[in-house]
């Protein structure tokens, strides 16, 4: 287990640090800004949807590490996924996250979280990301706060 926990430490290390997909996004059709005033993360997600299909995403913003590594690993996790798929990995991510359910391993990255169920401030930083992009792909005009 603690092969395992370094393991998630590394992942979350990894993409905290050299975040994929944080950059402009040419040709959104959906984006929105993400706030977690607890600890100051904050983000924009951009979206391209074509047929019912995420066909890119990308992030930009500040905040801390695990903020930044779930907006980097969910980015990886739901381009190519139909919005329905997106969305349900998100419910699936929450569970995790918040402690309501065991790691399967078939969450791939997503389960480097899991230990941030011990930490519900952690939780917002894990979080921000994927509520910002279920409010783009919704068209929420309004800042998503995890507040
Ligand atoms: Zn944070």
């Amino acid at each position: 287990m603690n092969d395992l926990r370094d393991l998630y430490q590394e992942v979350i290390l990894d993409h905290g640090r050299r975040p994929r997909n944080h950059r402009s996004l040419e040709g959104a059709n959906h984006s929105a800004n993400g706030y977690n005033p607890l600890c100051g993360d904050k983000i924009v997600v951009m979206v391209k949807t074509e047929g019912g299909r995420v066909s890119d995403v990308a992030f930009q913003g500040t905040g801390c590490a695990i903020s930044t590594a779930s907006a980097s690993i969910m980015t990886e996790s739901v381009k190519g996924k139909t919005i329905e798929e997106a969305r349900e990995l998100f419910r699936k991510f929450h569970e995790l996250v918040t402690g309501h359910e065991e790691p399967h391993g078939n969450l791939g990255k997503l389960e480097a979280f899991m230990g941030v169920s011990e930490f519900p401030m952690r939780v917002k930083c894990a979080t921000l990301a994927w509520h910002t992009l279920n409010a783009a792909i919704e068209d929420k005009k309004d800042t998503v706060s995890t507040e």
